[in-house]
C-alpha cells in the first residue's frame, strides 16, 4: 500500500496537514491501493503564497527560457512513462497496455506542442498608437478530472507555465497518484520554486476553498457540467476568470454517401476506449433511416471484438469504469433506457464480466426518439446509441439537439459536403471523415460543454490578460512582434 503524506509546495515536498485521508481504489479489484493525506486550508494558503511569489519570476523569464524548461519537463515526464502508465492504470482502470499511448505519450506530446505554440504566440502587438501586451493573468488554479488525469493536467499546466503563470494544481481525488510523478517531473526539470504547487482533496472542500481564494486569478476546471456551474458561481463573487472544459454527448453524423464501415469502426472505438470515459466520445451515431440495419450489424461486430477485463490483463481492451459512482450512474442509464423506449441491439454478456471491479456491459441501443435520456445525457460509459434521420436538415437538428457542444464527426464521400454540414454543427471540434487530432488547434466546448479553449496558441493566450499602452506618437507603422515579455 502506497501512503502519501506529502504534497509539493514552493519547490519542496512538505507534509499535508488536512484531517482526512483520501482512499484510492483500484477499479479492477476494488482494493485500496493508496492513501493520500488531504491538504488543509493552511496548505492551500501556502501553495497560493508560493505561486504568488513565483509570479514575478516567471513573468520576467524570457519566452525562450520558458520554452526550454517546458521541453525539459516533457523529457522528465517521458523518463517516467512506465511509472506514469502504471499509476494511471491502477488509479482509474484503463488497461495498462493502452496507458502509455493514450495517457502518457499523448500528455508528453501535448507539452511539446505547447512549446511549438509558444514560439508562435504574440505577446505584444501595435494597434494604432497603442502597444497591446499580453501579460500573464496571475496564479492559476488547475482542477482536473480522473478520466485522462495526466493529459488533462498537462493541458492546463503547460500552457499556464508557457504564459508565465504559476499553478496550484488540485487533481481528482479519485485519481491523484500520477500528479505526484508530474510534480516530480516539474522539479527535475528545474522550474523555479512555486511554479507548480500541488494540493490534494475533494471538490467541495479543497476545490471550493481554492476557487474562492483571493490569491487565485484564474480557475481552469475540467470536469462535469455540475462542477463547472458551481465553480462559475463561486468565482463570480470575486470576478475571477474561469475556463471550463465540461461534458459532451457528441454526434457522429454519417451522410448517405459516407463510408459506413469506417464511420462505425471509428465511432465504436471512441466509445469503447477508456470504457467510454472520454469527454469527446462519439456516443450518438446518426445514420440515414435506410442504413439502420447495416449500421447495427457493423456496430455489433465492432463492439463484440473488444474484450472487457482487468486493467493488468494484457488481453483486456476495455477496463472497468473508474469508480463506484460512475458504475452506479451508468447502470442507472442502462436500467432506464429500455423503459424510455430504447431498443437493446447488443450487450456484452454479463456472465463474461469479471466478478470484482467496477465493470459494466458495453451496450448498443437503437433509438427512434432522440430526446430520451440515453440519447441526450452524457453517460460516460461504453454505451452507443444509433439514431436514424430522414434528411440532412434532420441530421443537423438531432446533432444539435442536446445541451452540449463539445465535438462531432461528419462522414461523407465528398469532403466539401461533409465540411458544409460540419459548419452547421454547434460544437467546438468537428472532424471530417475520421481526421486525426490536432494538438495545435483550439479545443473546447460550445454551450454547456464549457467556455474557453485549451491547446495551441489559444490555450496559452487563455492565461493572459491584455494591457494597452498608448503612445503620444503614432507607431502603427511598426508591426514587429515581440517574443519576450516586458520586464
Ligand atoms: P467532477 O466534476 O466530479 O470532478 C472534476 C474535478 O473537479 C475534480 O478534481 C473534483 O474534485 C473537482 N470538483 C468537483 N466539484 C467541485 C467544486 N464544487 N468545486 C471545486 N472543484 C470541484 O468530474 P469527474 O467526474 O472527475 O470527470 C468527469 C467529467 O469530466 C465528465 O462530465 C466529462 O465529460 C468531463 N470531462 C471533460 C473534458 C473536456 O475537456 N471537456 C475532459 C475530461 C472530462
Amino acid at each position: 500500500m502506497d501512503n502519501r503524506g506529502n504534497t509539493f509546495i514552493g519547490g519542496r515536498w512538505v507534509g499535508a496537514t488536512g484531517s482526512q485521508l483520501i482512499t484510492v481504489l483500484d477499479p479492477s479489484t476494488e482494493a485500496c491501493i493508496a492513501t493520500v493525506q488531504e491538504s488543509s486550508d493552511q496548505d492551500v494558503d501556502a501553495a497560493v503564497a508560493a505561486a504568488t511569489a513565483a509570479l514575478p519570476v516567471l513573468r520576467r523569464m524570457p519566452v525562450t527560457d520558458r520554452a526550454a524548461l517546458l521541453l525539459r519537463f516533457a523529457e522528465e515526464l517521458e523518463r517516467r512513462s512506465d511509472r506514469l502508465a502504471v499509476a494511471v492504470s491502477q488509479e482509474m482502470g484503463m488497461p495498462l497496455k493502452l496507458c502509455v499511448d493514450h495517457q502518457v505519450t499523448s500528455a508528453v506530446e501535448t507539452v511539446r506542442s505547447t512549446v511549438r505554440a509558444l514560439v508562435e504566440t504574440q505577446f505584444s502587438e501595435r494597434i494604432g498608437h497603442s502597444t497591446v501586451y499580453r501579460d500573464p493573468v496571475g496564479v492559476v488554479a488547475a482542477i482536473t478530472p480522473w478520466n485522462y488525469p495526466l493529459l488533462q493536467t498537462v493541458s492546463k499546466v503547460a500552457p499556464a507555465l508557457a504564459a508565465g503563470c504559476p499553478v496550484v494544481l488540485k487533481p481528482s481525488e479519485m485519481a491523484p497518484l500520477d500528479a505526484f510523478l508530474l510534480a516530480e517531473a516539474v522539479a527535475a526539470a528545474e522550474w523555479p520554486a512555486g511554479a507548480l504547487n500541488l494540493v490534494m482533496g475533494t471538490g467541495p472542500d479543497v476545490g471550493e476553498y481554492l476557487v474562492r481564494h483571493p490569491g487565485i486569478a484564474h480557475v481552469s476546471l475540467t470536469g462535469s457540467t455540475r462542477a463547472g456551474r458551481r465553480v462559475s458561481q463561486l468565482a463570480s463573487s470575486s470576478i475571477k476568470r474561469v475556463s471550463l472544459e465540461l461534458g459532451g454527448k457528441s454526434p457522429a453524423v454519417v451522410l448517405a454517401d459516407g463510408d459506413l464501415a469506417a464511420a462505425v469502426r471509428h465511432t465504436v472505438h471512441s466509445v469503447m476506449v477508456n470504457s467510454g470515459q472520454t469527454c469527446t466520445a462519439l456516443t450518438r451515431l446518426l445514420v440515414p433511416f435506410q442504413s439502420m440495419p447495416d449500421v447495427e450489424d457493423l456496430a455489433v461486430e465492432a463492439m463484440a471484438g473488444y474484450r472487457v477485463g482487468p486493467a493488468s490483463d494484457p488481453s483486456s481492451d476495455v477496463g472497468p469504469l473508474a469508480n463506484a459512482n460512475q458504475r452506479h450512474n451508468v447502470n442507472e442509464h442502462l436500467e432506464r433506457a429500455p423503459i424510455d423506449g430504447a431498443r437493446i441491439v447488443w450487450s456484452y454478456p454479463v456472465a463474461d464480466l469479471p466478478d470484482r471491479g467496477f465493470f459494466v456491459p458495453p451496450t448498443l441501443y437503437g433509438v427512434s426518439d432522440h430526446r430520451i435520456a440515453v440519447a441526450r445525457e452524457e453517460i460516460f460509459g461504453p454505451v452507443l446509441v444509433v439514431i436514424p434521420y430522414v434528411d440532412e436538415d434532420d441530421a443537423v437538428e438531432i446533432a444539435n439537439g442536446t445541451d452540449y457542444g463539445l465535438a462531432a464527426t461528419v462522414w461523407s464521400g465528398d469532403e466539401e459536403r461533409a465540411h458544409a454540414v460540419a459548419r452547421r454543427i454547434d460544437a467546438g471540434t468537428v472532424d471530417l471523415n475520421g481526421a486525426p487530432f490536432n494538438a495545435l488547434a483550439p479545443f473546447g466546448g460550445h454551450r454547456q460543454s464549457g467556455r474557453g479553449r485549451e491547446l495551441g496558441v489559444h490555450g496559452i493566450t487563455e492565461f493572459t490578460e491584455l494591457t494597452s499602452v498608448q503612445h503620444t506618437i503614432d507607431t502603427s507603422h511598426d508591426t514587429s512582434r515581440e517574443t519576450e515579455l516586458p520586464a
